[in-house]
C-alpha cells in the first residue's frame, strides 16, 4: 500500500531493543532526515513508524462452553494502526468454541490483510 509521507516531524521511541533510543524523524521536501538512532534497525523502525505506524492488536473474543466467557486474543503480527478498529469489529462478531490452545488461529487472514487472530492462552471446555 502506498502512503503519502506526512509533512511533519516526529520523535519516536525505538522499541526494537531495550536501549530505547529516542529518534527524531523530519520530512524535508519528501526526504526523511533521521537522527538519534544508534543502529540501522532503529533507522528502519523510525522510518516505518513515521510513514505507516503498526501495532500488535490485543483484544478478547467470546467463547462457547469455555471455563471463561472470553479469551484474550492478538494479531500474529503488527498491523497498520488505521486497520485496528476494523479488525476489532471482526473480532467482536466472532464466537469460538472451547477448548482452545494458545496460538490457535481463531480468525484466519482477517479482512484479507494476511494477518491471523490467534489465542493468547489455553481455555478448557466445561
Ligand atoms: S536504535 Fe538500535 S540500539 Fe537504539 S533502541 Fe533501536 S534497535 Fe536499539
Amino acid at each position: 500500500m502506498s502512503k503519502t509521507i506526512p509533512e511533519e516531524e516526529k520523535t519516536v521511541r525505538c522499541i526494537v531493543c531495550p536501549t530505547g533510543c529516542e529518534i527524531h524523524v523530519k520530512n524535508v521536501k519528501g526526504e526523511l532526515i533521521i537522527d538519534g538512532h544508534t543502529c540501522n534497525r532503529g533507522e528502519e523502525y523510525a522510518k516505518d513508524e513515521f510513514i505507516a505506524p503498526k501495532r500488535i492488536l490485543t483484544s478478547t473474543m467470546r467463547v462457547n462452553n469455555g471455563l471463561l466467557p472470553l479469551i484474550p486474543v492478538r494479531t500474529n503480527q503488527p498491523v497498520l494502526k488505521e486497520q485496528l478498529n476494523n479488525i476489532l469489529k471482526e473480532i467482536a462478531k466472532k464466537i469460538v468454541n472451547a477448548p482452545i490452545k494458545m496460538g490457535d488461529v481463531l480468525i484466519e487472514n482477517v479482512l484479507d490483510l494476511g494477518v491471523n487472530i490467534i489465542a493468547s492462552r489455553d481455555l478448557i471446555r466445561v
